[in-house]
């Protein structure tokens, strides 16, 4: 399944205003939708992986621990850690090690 087409529901409705921060478990909640919806906006699946990719880990969805402590901060109402379980579905495939490929790539043989 493509990238953009798992988002079935569309983009996540975050305005980027960062109430739900800080997350006692470092993710960067809004960083993450951004990189969701971009996928879905453009349906660029390799950019989208890749932009991910150069977000610390600490802050990445798999961060996500399901405490429950955001969503009731979010004014938009999204459950959050059921869309930052889509997110990691849809991000953390095979190109999550896109950076260290990357990297290597830059290395001299
Ligand atoms: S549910 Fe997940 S994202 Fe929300 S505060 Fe808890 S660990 Fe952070
Ligand atoms: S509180 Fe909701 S709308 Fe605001 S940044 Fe967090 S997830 Fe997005």
């Amino acid at each position: 399944m493509a990238l953009a087409e798992a988002i079935d529901e569309g983009r996540a409705p975050c305005t980027a205003c960062r109430f739900c921060l800080p997350c006692a478990h470092g993710v960067n909640i809004p960083r993450v939708f951004e990189t969701c919806n971009e996928a879905r906006i453009y349906g660029d699946e390799e950019a989208a992986r890749g932009s991910y990719a150069w977000l610390d880990e600490a802050q990445r969805a798999d961060a996500c621990v399901e405490c429950g402590d955001c969503p009731d901060k979010c004014p938009q109402g999204i459950e959050i850690p059921d869309w930052l379980a889509r997110a990691r579905e849809l991000l953390h495939r095979e190109r999550s090690n896109w950076r260290e490929d990357f990297g290597k790539s830059l290395t001299p043989r």
